[in-house]
């Protein structure tokens, strides 16, 4: 079978950003928006807010569609202006749409509760009933429409405004860094990629100069932080809401008891975490972890690198033994050109998928160079597509999951991956790097992404009452750290707080235990797929189906047949890694 590196986007739109076809479709979404609002305005029927609530869920889709189309445009070349052009007009869309859900939710909120059962009982919208439902019961617990609107106008300018400010701060930062010799001015993101390297004195270096760029650019960023808080804080009270949590868990409606006890559960099981950071210490020759040294990797000799279509083949291979609907369906990706890896100059980094939800299809964007790591990203993107593919027939509404979940299928899908390549690894040095990369990606999700939650919990308890100071910001991420790593390390990153991107990102609050949930809620499906065998399939995809429309305790309950506010499921998920971590353990015995 041929696996082609370069997609195939004309059978979505052809002719690139130049495109007629794509031309037309963004002009007829206008049309259709622009006569929506219209009717929206006088005082409508029951009926018509039905038709209404359908319309505006496909032009919904409609703007996907479109901006799945620029993302991929501009990926593939970083310099197709003509593509950048085209954001500018679907984000307008996008702002249209909101202001028209907006317009629904108030016809909504003002039905009595007789009205409202009658009407989310309507056969057409039993679908999006939960959904609907949510969005009523969010916007009553808002201010009035009117108040909501201004607070949203203010937001451009006082609130988006300074993560803005601190985009453009970062993008302009040089941080000066000797290599062979030569100093180089480099840019944060590419310093980062240094204090990855396999070697000990790069990384050293690295992390010093960045520490040292980051405090130098404090003062700033303690101001950029302190204000998007206020900002929000004052917006909570103002709606009378006084938990800060309250929004980042309806985002992605869960409870508050369920991420406690996912907090809980993995703090319990560090000590057996240290373990294994003690044994790495002693491979890398040190006696403690630095903060630089936890996601090293551990050396390995010799050529380790996989074609492209052998790594195709080997995906499809192992998701058959975990789901043939899954691997059926990934051998159709592959072969249709849903993916572009090719590793040529003029692409952005990274790797994404995006779902073209009209077209019925997804892109998958990556550059494949060989490496293991590449392998995982593709198998990882590979989900995403298939978590798009299974919502495809349901209501637009249904198909909008939250973050929270939205890594399910992926993280599955390179868990399978991950388990086999270790399995089926050429000899010990090989096993060891790649169980390694497991576990240490692992401990990103219990201690990096923990020392954030606790960071960001206490910053905005504490921004309630004063603006903090750069040595009380940089004091309260080191003590975070330091908790969540169990002081099991020899240095730590106080200027975190500054560095670290997410909190500084406006559009989503709490930017870091969905990350956490969604890593340990799929080890958990994985756990329950090992157990149930090939019946689990149908179980799996019907999951899949329901993630925009529950409660993530609902969907564990109905699917899984647990309870998310138990220890038992969060135990079984870590579990799984420290399976992983013993066998390490055993196989690292002698060689230290
Ligand atoms: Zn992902």
């Amino acid at each position: 079978m041929k696996f082609p590196e370069v997609w195939d986007l004309t059978s979505i739109f052809k002719g690139g950003s130049k495109s007629e076809q794509f031309k037309q479709f963004v002009q007829e979404t206008d049309e259709l928006l622009i006569t929506l609002e219209r009717k929206l305005v006088q005082q409508i029927s029951l009926d018509q807010l039905e038709t209404f609530i359908h319309n505006v869920q496909e032009y919904m889709q409609r703007a996907r569609e479109a901006s799945a189309f620029i993302s991929c445009l501009t990926a593939q070349d970083v310099k197709d202006q003509e593509a950048r052009l085209w954001l500018g007009k679907v984000t307008e869309q996008n702002t249209q749409i909101q202001n028209i859900w907006g317009t629904i939710e108030n016809f909504l909120v003002e039905l009595t509760e007789e009205e409202w059962k009658a009407f989310i009982s309507r056969p057409s919208l039993v679908g999006i009933a939960f959904n609907l439902e949510e969005r009523r019961q969010q916007s009553k617990e808002k201010l009035s429409s009117l108040e909501e609107k201004l607070a949203a106008q203010l937001a451009i300018d006082g609130y988006h405004a300074w993560g803005n400010v601190y985009n453009s701060a970062v993008g302009r930062m040089h941080i000066p860094f000797e290599e062979n010799g030569v100093e180089k001015q480099l840019s944060p993101g590419q310093l980062q990629n240094r204090m990855n390297s396999s070697d000990r004195l790069i990384r050293e270096r690295a992390f010093k100069a960045s520490e040292i760029a980051w405090e130098k650019e404090a003062e700033l960023f303690a101001q950029t932080l302190n204000h998007l808080a206020g900002f929000r804080l004052n917006l909570y009270k103002a709606r009378g809401w006084d938990r800060v949590l309250k929004e980042p868990l309806a985002i992605n409606r869960m409870k508050e008891e369920t991420l406690q006890m996912m907090w809980e559960t993995i703090t319990e099981n560090k000590p057996k975490l240290y373990k294994f950071m003690e044994r790495k210490a002693k491979l890398l020759g040190m006696k403690k972890l630095a903060m630089h040294d936890v996601s090293a990797p551990l050396p390995v000799e010799g050529d380790t690198t996989i074609l492209y279509v052998d790594a195709c083949q080997l995906i499809i291979e192992h998701f058959r033994a975990f789901s043939p609907k899954l691997a059926t369906f990934t051998e159709g990706a592959l072969r249709d050109g849903w993916v572009e890896a090719e590793d040529r100059a003029g692409k952005r980094p990274g790797g994404f998928c995006t779902t073209f939800p009209i077209s019925k299809q997804s892109r998958i964007f990556m550059t494949y160079d060989g490496t293991m790591a590449n392998v995982a990203t593709l198998a990882h993107e590979l989900g995403h597509a298939y978590h798009g593919y299974c919502l495809r027939e349901l209501d637009p509404l249904a198909q909008r999951y939250a973050m929270n979940v939205a890594e399910t299928a992926s993280t599955l899908a390179e868990t399978i991956i991950a388990e086999a390549l270790v399995k089926e690894a050429a000899n010990e040095d090989v096993k060891l790097s790649l169980l390694e990369n497991k576990i240490s990606r692992s401990l990103a999700f219990f201690m990096n992404i923990h020392a954030r939650f606790l960071f960001e919990t206490r910053f905005y308890e504490a921004r309630k009452e004063k603006v903090l100071s750069v040595s009380e910001l940089n004091t309260m991420m080191e003590k975070a750290q330091r908790e969540a790593y169990g002081n099991q390390l020899s240095s730590y990153s106080p200027t975190f707080w500054a560095s670290k991107l997410h909190f500084h990102i406006t559009g989503v609050p709490f930017y870091n235990f969905p990350y956490t949930f969604g890593y340990l809620f799929s080890l958990g499906i994985y756990k329950k797929a090992l157990v149930t065998g090939s019946s689990f399939e149908q179980d799996y995809i019907a999951l899949l189906q329901d993630t925009a429309s529950m409660t993530v305790e609902e969907l564990a309950e109905k699917h899984l047949k647990v309870d998310l506010t138990n220890k038992a499921f969060w135990q079984e998920a870590i579990d799984l890694v420290l399976t992983d971590i013993d066998e390490f353990m055993t196989l690292t015995e002698n060689r230290c």
